[in-house]
This record gives structure tokens, C-alpha cells and sequence, in this order.
């Protein structure tokens, strides 16, 4: 049997799943995203990821014509369908069919909404084992005040063109930085680095998403009272950091050891990364919706 995605209210063969040429998400990226995980037969904290994705429409003015409930119903329901324990899954919200020209009111056939649940493609181990090698983009993170980064929209370019950079150097992540030269985020994920004992991220109003797992290993952390601080810091800090690693819902934690061929800390995952990655483990089991594959 081939996958089964849900496609406004009813589950479509893969293959048979079609949005307009004329989606608005697709002519102009006008539409909204998640990435979620499951982890045997739990979603993991699949309400904050339903409202990010509610706080990113409000952000661009769409409505989406679905209660929070009844959309948390049917991304389980899609892995159930599945019957899929383990999962990536994309919920995707675009402006829908419209015609020809920006104006979001032309979008008069409703929003459309998909889930696509499947297997989960992790990065390989050995770069949990061994660490990630990442360079710095020259692509910067789009302004706050142009297009935050906060929204997780359907444009996605700015991240693109630095994972173009990435793949040319031969690296899988590319580290992006504000307009005014602070450490943001990656393409695809957080960024958290570890320098005399303290643990350090971003503040997202500078330019980067409020990354579920960001807030997971925040969570750990204040709970493991681990020093933590929520602060500006430029790449000169990145150089000199004992520890570094990325979060995101597809990478988990997954440590960095270079950046722009500078070796960071030791050359390999550091201590507290490993502690973090081993509590963020455990915290995939518990800290979700449950469900059960019939
Ligand atoms: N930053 C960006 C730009 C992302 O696209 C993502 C999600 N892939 C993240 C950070 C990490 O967020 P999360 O932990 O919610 O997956």
C-alpha cells in the first residue's frame, strides 16, 4: 500500500495528490508550514507545533478554517492511517487557488491544507557520533522588519540560498547572520553554543524561528539548572566555543565540531551536548499526544 496523504478533510493515494497551479503557495509561497515528529506511537509536543503554525497564519493574515483540535486529529489520524509509529511529518496551510496577481483576496476557493506523514530520514549517525562540520553563509537572514523569520512561511529562499552555499562547500548546515552581524540560526535548525560552563542561544527577535526543540533544550536545561542565557553573540564567540550544536525537529540535537574549517572546542561532541541530547531522548517518549496504530 503507498502513502496516504490527507488533503482537505479526506486521504488521498500520494500519487493522486494534487494542489492548483494557481495555489498561491505555490506562485508566490504564500502559505504556512510545520515539521513534526513522532516517536513510537507519540507526536511530540504536537500542540506547540499547531500553534506556531496558527501564531505564523495570524502572522500573514490567513485564516486557517480548521479548530487546533480538529487539526491535531488529523495529523494523528494520518499517521494512524499509515500506520506509522515513527514519522516526519509536513502540515502545510497554503492561501489556495487564486488568480494571477499577489492580492490574497483573489484567493476565493479556501485555504488548502495537507499532511504528509513518513518515515523519518535523520542525518547519518556519524554525524551524531563525530559531530557536523557547517560553514558560515554569506547569505544573510532575512530582516525581522522585511520577512521575520519568526513565520515559518512557505518561502523559503533565504534558507535555500544558504544551503546552496552549505552544499558547495561540501557541508550539510550553513550558519546564517543578522544584517548587523549576530549569530541567528541555520538553514534548517537552532543554534545553541556552550562557553565557560553556560549555555547560550540566540534571541529569536533578532531573526530566527522559535524552534520547538530550541524550547525543549531550554526546558531541560532550567529544569537540569544548567546556566543558561538567551543573548546576542557574534561568530568571533562561535570560534572560541567550548560546545556547539544544532536543534530541530528532523536533526534533534546534532553536535557541531567545525565551522569554516576552525575545529571548535576539541573536535568532538562536547559533554553537555551529549547530557542535553541523552535528556531531549527521554523526553520524546513522555512529552507529547499518544496514539496507537490499530
Ligand atoms: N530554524 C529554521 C529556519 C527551521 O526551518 C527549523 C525547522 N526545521 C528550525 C529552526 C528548528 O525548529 P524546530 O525545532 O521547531 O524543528
Amino acid at each position: 500500500m503507498g502513502l496516504s496523504v490527507y488533503l482537505n478533510g479526506k486521504f488521498v493515494d500520494r500519487d493522486k495528490a494534487y494542489v492548483s497551479i494557481f495555489d498561491h503557495g505555490l506562485l508566490y509561497g504564500d502559505g504556512v508550514f510545520e515539521g513534526i515528529r513522532s516517536y513510537s506511537g507519540l507526536v511530540f509536543r504536537l500542540k506547540g507545533h499547531i500553534d506556531r503554525l496558527y501564531r505564523s497564519a495570524s502572522a500573514i493574515q490567513l485564516v486557517i478554517p480548521m479548530k487546533k483540535d480538529a487539526l491535531m486529529k488529523a495529523v494523528v489520524a494520518t499517521l494512524k492511517k499509515n500506520k506509522l509509529k515513527d514519522a516526519y511529518i509536513r502540515l502545510v496551510v497554503t492561501r489556495g487557488p487564486g488568480d494571477l496577481g499577489l492580492d490574497p483576496r483573489k484567493c476565493r476557493h479556501g485555504r488548502v491544507i495537507f499532511i504528509i506523514a513518513d518515515k523519518v530520514a535523520l542525518y547519518p549517525e556519524r554525524y551524531y557520533r563525530e559531530g557536523l562540520h557547517i560553514i558560515t553563509a554569506k547569505t544573510r537572514r532575512n530582516l525581522p522588519q522585511a520577512l521575520n523569520p519568526r513565520i515559518k512561511s512557505l518561502n523559503y529562499l533565504n534558507n535555500i540560498l544558504a544551503k546552496l552555499e552549505a552544499t558547495k562547500s561540501g557541508v550539510e548546515e550553513a550558519l546564517m547572520l543578522t544584517h548587523d552581524g549576530y549569530v541567528a540560526e541555520c538553514t534548517g535548525d537552532n543554534i545553541f553554543i556552550v562557553s565557560k560552563k553556560t549555555l547560550i542561544t540566540s534571541p529569536t527577535k533578532i531573526g530566527a524561528l522559535e524552534g520547538i526543540t530550541r524550547d525543549a533544550v531550554i526546558s531541560i536545561a532550567k529544569k537540569r539548572k544548567i546556566i543558561f542565557r538567551e543573548k546576542k553573540f557574534k561568530l568571533n564567540e562561535v570560534y572560541k566555543a567550548d560546545e556547539c550544536f544544532l536543534t530541530g525537529s528532523a536533526a534533534e540535537i546534532v553536535p557541531v565540531v567545525r565551522i569554516d574549517k576552525k575545529t571548535i572546542g576539541r573536535g568532538k561532541p562536547g559533554k553537555l551536548t551529549l547530557e542535553l541530547r541523552d535528556e531531549f531522548r527521554k523526553l520524546t517518549k513522555i512529552d507529547g499526544i499518544k496514539y496507537k496504530i490499530d
